[in-house]
Formats: structure tokens, C-alpha cells, sequence
């Protein structure tokens, strides 16, 4: 397999980001002679960008907010990237720039993880809140799970009514307590949490009493909605077993072998 020139993450802003931290930690213990290096790029410069990156045979991710343009412009798009809308990971293959989604399996891993920890079955009834490009990975992904129906909440409704419309069994809902009530599985696919003052996606209060709670965040300490969640004794987790498992498999994607996870996670910690 023909290693590519360079891996790059690139996102407006992107200095926040750990996908460095983990991918440069798995690429030394692979002993490939790459760096994994951040790319800030102004909006109006993605197209021109994509098209070096294409020249250079290079690789990487694409994080906010390009998930959606990048897939307009990427040459061809795995069937997985067609199913969410969006690309997280590309690469250069025969002359053409081939974005994929790895965040959907990213997702689905997550999700089996923190349903099997509590012993619980594939719920038959999700809720979903947000309506961004991650929400879109988390509807791909429920979409191969048995017959799940998904409410989605979005403080903006047409968003909602959008997104709902592209996968079947899925609803938007404007209630945001219509949304989670009876629901086995709560999803935050919004921003909140990332700050101190910010708050709870939904009032833990308002769940079902053995409702499993995935927050797409994450941040040192965990998030305060999956601390409420635990308190409460509801299975939760945040967002960290999705980054690894996403970043893992770009990495399969780029070099062809799988990233030792464990120094991923030691890397974080
Ligand atoms: P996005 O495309 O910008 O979508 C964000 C969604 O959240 C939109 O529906 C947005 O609504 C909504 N939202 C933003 N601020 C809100 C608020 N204060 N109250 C209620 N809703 C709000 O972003 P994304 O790519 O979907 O990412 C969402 C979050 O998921 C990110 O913050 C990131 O931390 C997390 N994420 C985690 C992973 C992982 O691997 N764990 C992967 C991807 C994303 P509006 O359109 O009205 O603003």
C-alpha cells in the first residue's frame, strides 16, 4: 500500500483539537514516519486546499466546519459518507480525492459499548438532540440497527424536519420532552456541555428510569450531564470512545493497519 505524503486534520478552528494527540501517539508506536499535523483553513480557501492536499497525495480529517462542504467536493464519497451527508476522512487514491465517514462507526461502537455495559438491548426508541453533521453520523448508523425509531430535536425545527426526512423510522419532534419521553437511548449531538456555565441537554429528571445517556462530548472530567446521568444511576458515557474509535479507523483507512487503541486512550490520559 502507497503511504500518503502527509496526514492533516483540517477545521476552522482546529487548535483545540485532540485527534493530534492520539493519531501522532499511534503513528510513533506503528513506526510510521508521519506527522499528523493541524491545518486552520478560512472558509473560502477548503476547495483550494482539498485540491494541494489532492496533488500531494495526502490524507487526514476534516472537523467543523467543513463536514458537509467537503463532501460536495471531494471526487467520489464512500457509501457511508453518501448515507450521512458528510466526510470526516479522506485520501488520494488513483489521482482522486475519496472522502469517507468514519464517525458513523464511530457512533455505532459507542453506542453497542455503553449498551452492553448496562446490559441492555438495541433500543427501539432513540431520542436525538441536535441536527448537525454528528447527528447526521449518529441517524446513518441507527438506520442499520433492528427497526429503531428516532426523535429528533433541534431548537431549530426545520433543521430537525430536515435531517429526519433523509432516513426512515425517523421523526422530528418540536417538543423537546416529547422527544425523550419512553425514549431507551438519549443522544447529545449539540455543543453543550463544552463549557463550565452551560446547560444539560435535557434535565436528567426527565428520563426514563433505566434510559442509557451518550454524550457526543467530551472534555477533562467528563461532561456534567454524564456525572447528572451517573448520579442518577442511568448508564451514560461521553464522547471519548467515539473520538478513538473514529480516529482508529481513518487511521486503518490511510495505512491499512489497525492503530494500537490502547496508546491511542494512554495518550489522553
Ligand atoms: P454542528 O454541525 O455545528 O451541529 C451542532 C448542532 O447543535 C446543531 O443542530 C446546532 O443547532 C445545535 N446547537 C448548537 N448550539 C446549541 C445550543 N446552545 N443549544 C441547542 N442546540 C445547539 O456540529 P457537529 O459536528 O454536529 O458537532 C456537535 C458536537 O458533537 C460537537 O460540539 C462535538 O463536541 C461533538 N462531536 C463529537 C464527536 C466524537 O467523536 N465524540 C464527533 C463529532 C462531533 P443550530 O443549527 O441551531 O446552531
Amino acid at each position: 500500500m502507497n503511504h500518503p505524503s502527509r496526514l492533516v486534520l483540517i477545521g476552522h478552528p482546529v487548535d483545540h483539537s485532540l485527534s493530534p494527540l492520539i493519531q501522532n501517539a499511534a503513528l510513533r508506536t506503528a513506526g510510521f514516519p508521519l506527522e499528523y499535523s493541524v491545518l486552520d483553513v478560512a472558509p473560502a480557501q477548503l476547495r483550494a486546499t482539498l485540491r494541494t492536499l489532492r496533488a500531494e497525495r495526502a490524507a487526514g480529517n476534516i472537523t467543523l466546519p467543513f463536514k458537509q462542504a467537503a463532501f460536495d467536493l471531494c471526487d467520489h464519497v464512500t457509501n457511508v459518507a453518501e448515507r450521512a451527508g458528510a466526510v470526516n476522512t479522506f485520501w488520494v487514491q488513483d489521482g482522486a480525492l475519496i472522502g469517507d465517514n468514519t464517525d458513523v462507526a464511530g457512533f455505532d461502537f459507542a453506542a453497542h459499548e455503553l449498551l452492553q455495559s448496562a446490559r441492555a438491548e438495541l433500543p427501539q426508541r432513540v431520542a436525538l438532540i441536535g441536527a448537525g453533521g454528528a447527528a447526521a453520523a449518529v441517524a446513518a448508523a441507527i438506520r442499520d440497527w433492528d427497526r429503531t425509531e428516532v426523535m429528533i430535536w433541534s431548537r431549530k425545527p426545520a433543521q430537525a424536519a430536515s435531517l429526519a426526512h433523509r432516513y426512515a423510522l425517523t421523526h422530528a419532534e418540536t417538543d423537546l420532552l416529547s422527544a425523550v419521553k419512553g425514549a431507551e437511548l438519549v443522544i447529545n449531538a449539540t455543543p453543550l456541555g463544552l463549557c463550565d456555565d452551560d446547560e444539560m441537554p435535557v434535565p436528567i429528571a426527565e428520563l426514563g428510569r433505566r434510559c442509557a445517556v451518550l454524550d457526543l462530548v467530551y472534555r477533562k472530567g467528563e461532561t456534567a450531564w454524564v456525572r447528572a446521568a451517573r448520579d442518577a444511576g442511568l448508564p451514560a458515557s461521553d464522547g471519548l470512545p467515539m473520538l478513538i474509535e473514529q480516529a482508529a479507523r481513518s487511521f486503518r483507512r490511510w495505512l491499512g493497519v489497525e492503530p494500537n487503541r490502547e496508546v491511542m486512550w494512554g495518550a489522553l490520559a
